[in-house]
């Protein structure tokens, strides 16, 4: 079957759109600074520019699903992207046309070096979620799981323990280590493990959003005084209990998209924004140099998933996240951090905004968007694309 990418007025068209830190007094641990802190620059806010119009295809556009392009963080984006290949899986147009493709965009500023290691928490909780070997319980790690190395870890004294990395885990980070030390590039390493646990049989591709070394920081300001810990100091081992004044992403001033990022937006037939975390995940990956012109630019229509239901986050920090860049833990307030390039939007009923709350260009629905299990993110995912397909047409 050959089906048209893009009705040829698309083609012709050309695209329009273009801390300082100081040592924690209670830090009981250094982690390995891979860059250095003076690169750091605000890049998350809540504040981005409106004033390129995003172009919009007006013509009908009736092609099949074949390219999808998402953004994710750790597990909320990797349960949504399960649910979207379990749905996919049921589309003709997805499974007939051997060209098909999910490409997903993940975030990197949680990764962290620990023990010498170079750990990348979303890529690889993304990397065993679709792969089958996640622990469905904590939705991070591996399944089955064994802590023999942790253990012999603390009993040399060695720092942090708050991290639980178990032993198949740190294989994963053992062998991206040497394979970065030997020169090759986190695409080409992803690529590697992906490969491990099936997913280009799948007909998935994960890019890491850049090749550059980036960690996300944050800055707390308390009884303590001002100073910057890692992301995932403040997640992991404060429970993101101190308030955050900022995030800023050190390393993103020389961080480029990765190989293929950039295309893999602006060719896609849709892009989807799962659930994730939209400061530390999809906000870190949007900060990326680029990638929000790109996404400003594409033709493919942008849906998004609310990661905020009945007012709250689902798990996780979200809220606190939000309140750094003094926004509400509210369904609509993250839709405003998408404004300039999102079409769609999926909403809770819980969370169902009035007529006049929805800003003009945007399309909103509401369904329920609790991934109790895969049949129901596969559903939310199948409701994210079905509105894209509608996007397209109009
Ligand atoms: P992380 O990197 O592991 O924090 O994962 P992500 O950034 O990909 O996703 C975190 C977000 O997923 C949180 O803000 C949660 O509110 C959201 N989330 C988790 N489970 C669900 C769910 O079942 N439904 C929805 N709508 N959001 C969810
Ligand atoms: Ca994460």
């Amino acid at each position: 079957m050959t089906v048209p990418k893009r009705c040829k007025q698309e083609r012709a068209r050309p695209f329009k759109n273009t801390v300082a830190a100081r040592t924690h007094k209670r830090q009981q641990w250094n982690y390995t600074r891979v860059i250095p802190v003076s690169s750091s620059r605000d890049l998350i806010s809540a504040r981005f520019s409106h004033d390129t119009p995003v172009w919009t295809c007006k013509k009908a556009c009736k092609t099949a699903v074949m390219h999808v392009t998402a953004l994710a963080g750790g597990v909320g984006g990797a349960r949504f992207l399960r649910g979207l290949l379990d749905h996919l899986a049921t589309r003709p147009g997805f499974t007939d046309d051997p060209d098909s493709q999910v490409t997903i965009i993940g975030n990197t500023g949680d990764d962290i070096t620990l023990f010498g290691l170079r750990v990348c928490p979303d890529l690889d909780t993304i990397l065993y979620t679709l792969g089958g070997g996640i622990h469905e319980g904590q939705g991070w790690g591996r399944a089955d799981e064994s802590f023999a190395v942790q253990g012999e870890l603390a009993a040399l004294g060695a720092q942090p323990q708050w991290f639980g990395l178990g032993d198949k885990d740190f294989a994963t980070h053992i062998a991206r280590s040497q394979w970065l030390g030997q020169g090759r590039t986190l695409s080409d390493v992803t690529a590697a493990l992906a490969t491990r646990w099936g997913l280009p049989e799948q007909r998935v591709r994960l890019l890491p959003m850049t090749d550059q070394p980036v960690e996300t920081h944050v800055v707390l300001d308390d009884a303590d005084g001002t100073r910057a810990v890692h992301f995932q100091e403040w997640w992991v081992r404060m429970g993101a209990a101190v308030p955050a004044t900022r995030f800023v992403v050190a390393g993103m001033d020389r961080a480029t998209p990765a190989p293929g990022v950039l295309d893999a937006l602006r060719t896609a037939d849709i892009v989807l924004l799962p659930p994730s975390n939209p400061v530390v995940s999809i906000g870190v990956i949007l900060s990326v140099p680029g990638i929000r012109d790109a996404l400003r630019g594409t033709l493919a229509p942008v849906v998004g998933v609310s990661p905020i239901v009945s007012g709250r986050p689902v798990r996780g920090h979200a809220d606190a996240c939000l309140a750094a860049l003094g926004m509400p833990a509210e369904a609509m307030s993250v839709a405003s951090l998408y404004a300039d390039f999102m079409r769609g939007w999926l909403v809770d009923p819980a969370d169902a905004p009035a007529e006049s709350e929805i800003p003009a260009g945007l399309v909103v629905r509401s369904r329920p968007l609790l991934m109790t299990d895969r049949a129901a993110a596969a559903a939310i995912a199948g409701a994210a694309v079905e509105l894209a397909l509608e996007l397209r047409r109009t």
